[in-house]
């Protein structure tokens, strides 16, 4: 039977960048998704300009419109905007933007499959052998990129360290062309609402970290009615988790990596996963490509390769506990131009957060 160099479940950012990565270099990628692409995924489909660096092709044939400002709104009502020179995040359809990066992984190589659902992980010593309902595939590596309720995580570990928050959307036809994209702190506690523009529909949604909010249908409804008025018509409501803890993560697995939403890379504070997708995907491929190359284990190029991000992550969920629990603070320290624009950057750019957290506290004193 043959024995791939990587066996990768699930093709959405995290996967494909997985497999699009060791692809390019020649290696033998079994990529395998119980969807049929194009498939609905519960997504704004906002992709920070660091998101779009690092992917290893132009999106530009799924954009749907660069965003270059913004507004944050308060509790008190009271709007901060926020303007940049240069684009800040690009809007996509997740739909459209994951079937484009499927189809780049396939033209680079991959092969791709439907399937059922796995049924069974054995990692052995040089091999992980991966069964499902209907065919048995043997892998030098494997990667779960099979989103927040990833069965492979819950396949090959306990994981305590990983913790989920939640996020219902829906779209509504575009009233106004310069309508803002708008993070909106009133509507929920440990989150906020959002609007994003996108040429001829705007996609509302709201995100939080509190389970007691119970976000669903009807809330989201009336954030919209009060918002836009009854004449509103949202449809394609659709929610999900994402998930959290990569920075509390031990990883300690040889041969089976979790990348994406799986693996916990979402950043706590905005929700922000599709950029810690992409890199966990690609730093799993550099890591199995180190290995197959007789350079490195596996296992200690991946801890390493995502050792910047997991410290990311982990300072963003320090930044959200305080943030959430005091969002007045918070807005002090964006009305203060210099502040404002290391936040924007950080997060447009990919400025490490530390730089962030340090610029804060020389501005912003204790009790301020
Ligand atoms: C409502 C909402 C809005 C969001 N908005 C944004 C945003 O604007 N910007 C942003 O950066 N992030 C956003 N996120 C987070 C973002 O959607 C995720 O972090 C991102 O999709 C993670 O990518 P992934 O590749 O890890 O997983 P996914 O995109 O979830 O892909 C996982 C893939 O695995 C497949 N799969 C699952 N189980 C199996 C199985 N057992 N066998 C085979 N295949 C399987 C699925 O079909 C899917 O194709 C949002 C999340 C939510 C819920």
């Amino acid at each position: 039977m043959k024995v791939w160099d990587a066996i990768i479940i699930g093709a959405g950012p995290a996967g494909c960048a997985c497999a699009y990565d060791l692809a390019s270099a020649g290696k033998s990628v079994l990529l395998l998704d119980k969807a049929e692409f194009p498939r609905i995924k519960a997504c704004a489909g906002g992709l920070t300009m660091k998101t779009v660096r690092a992917l290893c092709y132009s999106i530009e044939p799924v954009v749907r419109q660069s965003i270059d400002r913004m507004v944050l709104e308060e509790r008190d009502s009271s709007r901060i905007p926020v303007k940049s020179r240069k684009t800040i995040c690009v809007m996509t359809e997740r739909s459209e933007l994951d079937a484009f990066c499927l189809a780049k992984t396939i033209e680079a190589g991959a092969v791709f499959q439907r399937i059922q659902g796995i049924t069974g992980i054995d990692e052995r010593a040089d091999e992980v052998v991966v069964t499902t309902q209907d065919t048995v595939s043997r892998g030098r590596f494997l990667v779960g990129a099979d989103g927040v309720n990833s069965q492979v995580r819950r396949m090959t570990s306990d994981s305590p360290w990983f913790r989920k928050a939640f996020a219902i959307e829906a779209n509504i036809p575009r009233h106004a062309l310069d309508e803002d994209l708008v993070f909106d702190f009133a509507p929920v506690a440990s989150g906020y609402g959002w609007v994003f523009p996108k040429r001829d529909h705007v996609n509302v949604g709201l995100y939080s970290l509190d389970a007691d909010e119970k976000l669903n249908r009807t809330r989201l409804s009336t954030y919209i009615a009060n918002r836009f008025g009854n004449s509103a018509r949202p449809a394609n409501f659709i929610g999900q988790h994402a998930g959290f803890g990569a920075a509390q993560h031990h990883i300690d697995r040889d041969r089976v990596f979790l990348a994406g939403d799986a693996g916990g890379f979402v950043d706590m504070l905005t929700g922000e996963g599709i950029y810690g997708a992409v890199i966990s995907g690609q730093s799993a491929a550099a890591a199995i490509l180190s290995d197959l190359n007789q350079k490195a284990l596996a296992k200690e190029s991946f801890v390493r390769l995502t050792e910047n991000l997991r410290q990311n992550l982990g300072i963003a969920e320090r930044i959200a506990t305080s943030f959430y629990a005091n969002p007045q603070r918070g807005f002090r320290a964006m009305k203060m131009p210099l502040l404002r624009s290391a936040i924007l950057k950080g997060y447009a750019d990919g400025l490490n957060l530390s730089v962030l957290v340090k610029t804060a506290r020389r501005l912003l004193p204790d009790r301020a």
